[in-house]
């Protein structure tokens, strides 16, 4: 090893010293500095060795600072709320639906006392977790029978396990979807030990596809939801009243994955028309099953509803005990799907559809609030300005579909005495960085914040955030 080699590595600090060093400046655990000592040193060791000539010798104060930055980021809780200003909707990797506010209390009740969960209070005996919610699920939806697991594609693993293992299910290849975070339906089937009998076309699928393929081993009739494409043109696909027709004709069961599964017709506020969870029961599928967490507007859950055998069924596999769903998740959901016993109190208390309905001109005068409250704080140094933009829906749903929208844009001006403007990369990233982060989007080289997304009670927060950033800026 180079002498030089060798002298860097002499000169790493050394882990006890720094310990005690920093213990007194930090009210943080011990461990947790001992951790980011050994990790920063390590990772300094690596890079002497992997390029010695580029390593330099770190002064004592260098190394203070860097330590102290690991530790604060270390100490920082790692899953934190962030300000969602992409405009998307039902963005899954934000956490998809917000939850209405006491859909959230009633989370936190049930996490922190003894509940109801399996016990029945009447009787004084073992209850079912499933019946809190199993009597609002059938008001909403008309179905017979209801149950709740972990999520959609929990729900639909279970069904076809529960239903068709080892036996045929047929399904248009227009239907073959995949959907983020790799849930294929041909690969859903596999693991749940259903064969796969695709017909159809692409884009054309008929009455008389399905029909044809029915034989000894067909054990169920499968619609999908295309949730996140969509085929236009010259297209045709089985109508699910008309696939119950032809299932009850031949002794078959149906099953729907719904995806989102809307159970409030949403086209009455200009959004796409798309089947509403209560229509596809009337439609007479045995089984329907969609997400909680979707256009529901509630945690993370797969619902399935349906006819009662089928869901008895369903309920006895021993899959189900694997896939259930927890208490938390329980309590949130009663409290979301109770809204929906009146139309006004869903659409105004639970976030998703409040933001999926809100009017343009209302997001429009939240982008003038928040300017508001930036202009004098940002001065001259950067021009915010408010341009029409368009958000979505996302989680799967209405691909196609825009939402008129209103976002705030950034601009250096001449007179900040900055040479050049500030890329939309670097702001993006930055943003991505405050203590609360604020997630934007970039569009046609501009940074914006869509203010669909962004809630009133977020806007003080926001806009003292993007102050503190221009004024430090560069
Ligand atoms: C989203 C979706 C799923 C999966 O639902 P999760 O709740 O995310 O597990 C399954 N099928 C379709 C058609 C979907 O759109």
């Amino acid at each position: 090893m180079p002498e030089y080699t060798q002298q860097l590595l002499r000169s790493l600090p050394k882990v006890d010293e720094w310990m005690h060093k920093l213990a007194p400046r930090f009210a943080v655990p011990l461990l947790l500095i001992k951790q980011v000592v050994r990790d920063e040193v390590e990772r300094e060791r690596q890079a002497i060795l992997s390029a010695p000539d580029e390593a330099k010798i770190h002064s004592e104060g260098e190394w203070a600072a860097r330590f102290a930055k690991s530790l604060r980021r270390k100490s920082q809780p790692r899953f934190r709320p962030v300000i969602n200003a992409t405009g998307v909707v039902i963005h899954t990797n934000l956490g998809r639906s917000p939850l209405a506010d006491d859909a959230a209390a009633t989370l936190a009740e049930a996490g922190k006392r003894y509940s109801n969960l399996e016990f029945n209070l009447a009787t004084g005996k073992r209850g079912s977790r499933y019946s809190h919610i199993e009597d609002i699920l059938l008001d909403l939806t008309g179905a017979e029978a209801a149950l709740v697991v972990n999520n959609n594609a929990a729900a639909v693993l279970l069904a076809l396990d529960s239903l068709a293992k080892g036996r045929e299910v047929i399904v248009s290849r227009g239907q073959l979807v995949e959907i983020g975070g790799s849930f294929r339906i041909p690969e859903v089937m596999a693991k749940s030990g259903a064969k796969l009998v695709e017909v159809g076309s692409t884009n054309r699928t008929h009455v008389q596809d399905y029909q044809q393929a029915i034989g000894q081993e067909t054990a169920l009739l499968l619609k999908v939801h295309t949730s996140n494409f969509r085929v236009i043109g010259f297209t045709a696909e089985v109508g699910a009243a008309d696939l119950a027709d032809l299932a009850k004709n031949n002794g078959l069961l149906t099953m729907e994955d719904l995806g989102s599964g809307s159970l409030i017709d949403l086209s009455r506020y200009g959004l796409p028309r798309e089947p509403t969870v209560r229509e596809v029961v009337t439609a007479g599928i045995d089984v329907v099953c969609f997400s909680g967490d979707k256009l529901l507007g509630g945690p993370q859950a797969g619902i399935i509803v349906g006819k009662e055998k089928v869901i008895e069924q369903i309920k006895k596999n021993p899959l189900n005990r694997a896939l259930r769903i927890d208490k938390l998740t329980l309590a949130s959901l009663e409290a979301t799907l109770r809204h929906y016993y009146q139309l006004e109190d869903a659409l105004e208390n639970i976030p998703t559809l409040a933001m999926l309905t809100e009017d343009g001109l209302a997001v429009k005068k939240r982008a003038v609030r928040l300017l508001r409250k930036l202009r004098p704080a940002i001065g001259d140094r950067c021009r915010a300005a408010i341009i029409p933009a368009l958000s979505r829906v996302g989680g799967g749903a209405m691909p196609e579909y825009s939402l008129p929208s209103f976002a705030v844009t950034f601009e250096l001006t001449a007179t900040s005495g900055t040479p050049g403007a500030i890329s939309p990369n670097r702001l993006e990233q930055d943003f991505r960085a405050l203590a609360t982060p604020i997630i934007g989007r970039i569009e046609h080289d501009r940074f914006l914040l869509d203010l669909r997304t962004v809630r009133e009670d977020e806007i003080a927060l926001l806009a003292r955030q993007i102050a503190d950033y221009f004024r430090e800026w560069p």
